[in-house]
């Protein structure tokens, strides 16, 4: 059985006092769930809001912390970067790494994103590795290849354990913040395929535990058609995990979509 994840990346927004303001309001609005039933709820906030935020949902048990990317050494002469011990330190649980933006705007390589998943394993926290294709790969028929290839490349050399505890993300680069999602079937099939590729680099056992999250303009709209899918874990959410109310939605909405 896969608890499914509902994670919120905040991306390059919300300064300390912003961050404060949403996530005592998403602590309000999901407050009164029934934990058992809740997926796990995760927020992303810049690294300057880390600390705050990470403070504010300790006490609430309900919420857990993600950073939005890591370096893969833990300290030494690397201007500019943070690692995941620091992470780590603040209370975070996970990692988002192989972000499309990062890998369009700042060069993320895969070996990078795999010494990124190794370090993060190593640490004990978890990384939820992004993949997905762009407009031009879709429309040249190669989405399989390249997510295929981007998630052997992602998990290269982590053991049976590792790949059963992360966490893996499809994000189409074309529903990212564009308001298309994927349909429902289209991204079940995608997610079935990047399962039974870990089953081929890992285990069975590893491919069924492992959760796949779809993300790409994800709205509590789609939310309950999206977790209906088979194989759909939860979501990784940019644009409407920055609205209280539309995030809590979406924690709803999976909650009526019982686990698998
Ligand atoms: C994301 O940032 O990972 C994302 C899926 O963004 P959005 O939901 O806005 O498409």
């Amino acid at each position: 059985m896969r608890k499914p994840i509902i994670a919120g990346n905040w991306k390059l927004n919300k300064t300390i006092d912003e961050s404060i303001n949403l996530v005592e309001d998403i602590k309000i609005k999901i407050m009164d769930l029934d934990r058992e039933k809740m997926p796990i709820v995760v927020v992303c906030p810049v690294f300057t809001s880390l600390k705050t935020v990470g403070d504010i949902i300790d006490s609430s048990k309900s919420i857990y912390l993600g950073a939005q990317n890591c370096y893969y050494e833990d300290a030494g002469a690397f201007t500019g970067e943070v690692s995941v011990p620091m992470i780590k330190e603040v209370g975070a649980t996970y990692i988002i790494i192989g972000h499309s933006e990062r890998r369009q705007y700042f060069g993320e390589t895969d070996n990078a994103i795999n010494l990124k998943a190794k370090t993060i394993l190593a640490h004990g926290l978890i990384p939820i590795i992004c993949c997905g294709e762009t407009l031009e790969q879709r429309e040249a028929g190669q989405t399989d290849k390249i997510v295929k290839n981007q998630i052997i490349a992602d998990l290269k050399d982590l053991t049976e354990e590792q790949i059963a505890k992360s966490v893996i993300a499809y994000e189409p680069v074309w529903a990212i913040g564009t308001g298309k999602t994927c349909e429902s079937p289209e991204a079940n099939r995608v997610i079935k395929l990047i399962r039974s590729t870990v089953a081929e680099v890992s285990s069975k056992d590893a491919a069924d535990k492992a959760r796949i999250l779809y993300g790409g303009s994800v709205k509590p709209s789609t939310i309950e058609e999206q977790m209906s899918q088979s194989d759909i874990d939860g979501a990784l959410v940019g644009g409407a995990s920055l609205d209280a109310e539309s995030f809590a939605q979406l924690v709803k909405g999976a909650m009526l979509v019982t686990s698998k």
